[in-house]
């Protein structure tokens, strides 16, 4: 290997050859990947989990605390779909038309093997560096990081740093605020009758079916109508309804589950109560059927400041090296990021090759060129700030 762009493409392919879906989440092979890498390249490691699964890797560079700098990427992968057909072997790291291909090559071991190749050549040049960089491998981003870098950071594994990028697909961008997400479970009780006078009973199905058109409208008439400057609207997705026994039955019970994208600003309580509201307005429209929401469950969106000299610096070492704007983008799906907010001494960001809409899909690929564009943005961000 003699360019960088080869090299981080070869390493790009050892890291696909190392499967790591999750569920099951078992990501212990790959951290040791990583830790022997890292330790490779003179850091001091730190292999640990909170169960036999979660593995994730804390890699340091230099002792002294400022200025300090962290590099994270999640290390699991979305398993392979149940329909999947891949034109190529999914775990080979196959590389065609400029594109590396593989489970996971894009989301997000694009990253990883951007931010483990800069953080090697920082490791070649330890005698000309200030400060520390510390590397974080993290297990747990795809089920939402309660066992990986939450755990990691509430017990300590995650030093304060001046500056923190966590890799995701930004397209190279530099992202500074994501979506978070409210799950909720709707559910209408009704009565049961024959089918043959159906008046007799009270039509669950129906009942939703009206709550769902309220959700359509509460969509378009208020979410639409306070989008955020760099996320766009909030938005509500019905992704399963159940009810009914039998198509000769009144069905008595009906559920949906619904996403619900928060964008910064928005509080868990304060939706929780925009949806109970629908519900008891709905609610007052149809006595005769029961209506309700629960189950709530709440992952935080992530929105950092957009200014401080270490975000100026980053913004226009990508803007260079893009040729775009340098002004900061949102990220619409969720990332670790929202877990590292209270490390980042600085500034946070979330930044990465690629566009997520390529993630978590059959033949995910990322594009070797914006795979070294990363490489190169990642390294001489590193080098500027941590070398002498
Ligand atoms: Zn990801």
């Amino acid at each position: 290997m003699n360019s960088p762009a080869k090299d981080v493409v070869a390493l790009l392919q050892q890291l696909i050859r190392i499967p790591s879906p999750n569920p099951p989440g078992d990501c212990r092979a790959i951290a040791e990947f990583c830790t022997a890498f890292l330790r490779d390249a003179g850091f001091t490691t730190t292999l640990v989990s909170p169960d036999s699964r979660a593995w994730s890797v804390v890699g340091t560079l230099g002792s002294a605390d400022m200025p300090s700098l962290l590099y994270h990427a999640h290390i699991d992968t979305v398993p392979l779909g149940q329909n999947a057909r891949w034109s190529v072997d999914p775990f080979a790291g196959v590389v065609a038309d400029g594109h590396v291909y593989g489970l996971g090559s894009i989301d997000d071991k694009a990253p990883l093997a951007a931010m483990l190749l800069a953080a090697a050549t920082i490791g070649a040049q330890v005698e000309r560096m200030q400060g520390r960089l510390v590397v974080v491998c993290a297990a747990e981003e795809e089920v939402g990081g309660r066992l990986g870098t939450r755990w990691l950071v509430e017990q300590g594994y995650v030093p304060p740093c001046d500056f923190v990028v966590v890799g995701e697909q930004t397209g190279n961008r530099v992202a500074t605020a994501h979506k978070g997400v409210l799950r909720a479970a709707f559910h209408v009780a009704g009565r049961t009758a024959h089918a043959t006078d159906p008046w007799r009973g009270r039509n669950a199905i129906n009942g939703m079916a009206h709550l769902i058109l309220d959700l359509e409208r509460y969509q378009t008439e208020v979410l639409e109508r306070r989008p955020h400057p760099l996320l766009g609207p909030a938005s509500i997705n019905v992704g399963v309804i159940e009810g009914g026994v039998s198509a000769n039955v009144v069905a008595d019970a009906c559920t949906i589950r619904v996403d619900r994208r928060t964008v910064p600003g928005e509080e868990p309580q304060t939706v929780m109560a925009e949806l109970q509201t629908i519900v008891a307005r709905r609610q007052a429209l149809d006595p005769e059927r029961s209506y309700s929401v629960g189950d709530f469950l709440v992952s935080n969106w992530f929105q950092a400041e957009a200014d401080g000299d270490l975000l100026l610096r980053f913004l226009s070492i990508s803007a260079a090296a893009t040729g775009t704007s340098a002004s900061p983008v949102g990220y619409l799906p969720g990332s670790d990021a929202k877990h590292l907010v209270g490390v980042a001494r600085q500034g946070i960001i979330v930044f990465g090759p690629g566009t997520y809409q390529v993630a978590h899909s059959t033949d995910e690929f990322v594009d070797i060129a914006d795979l070294a564009t990363t490489y190169h943005i990642l390294r001489q961000f590193a080098e500027e700030m941590l070398l002498a």
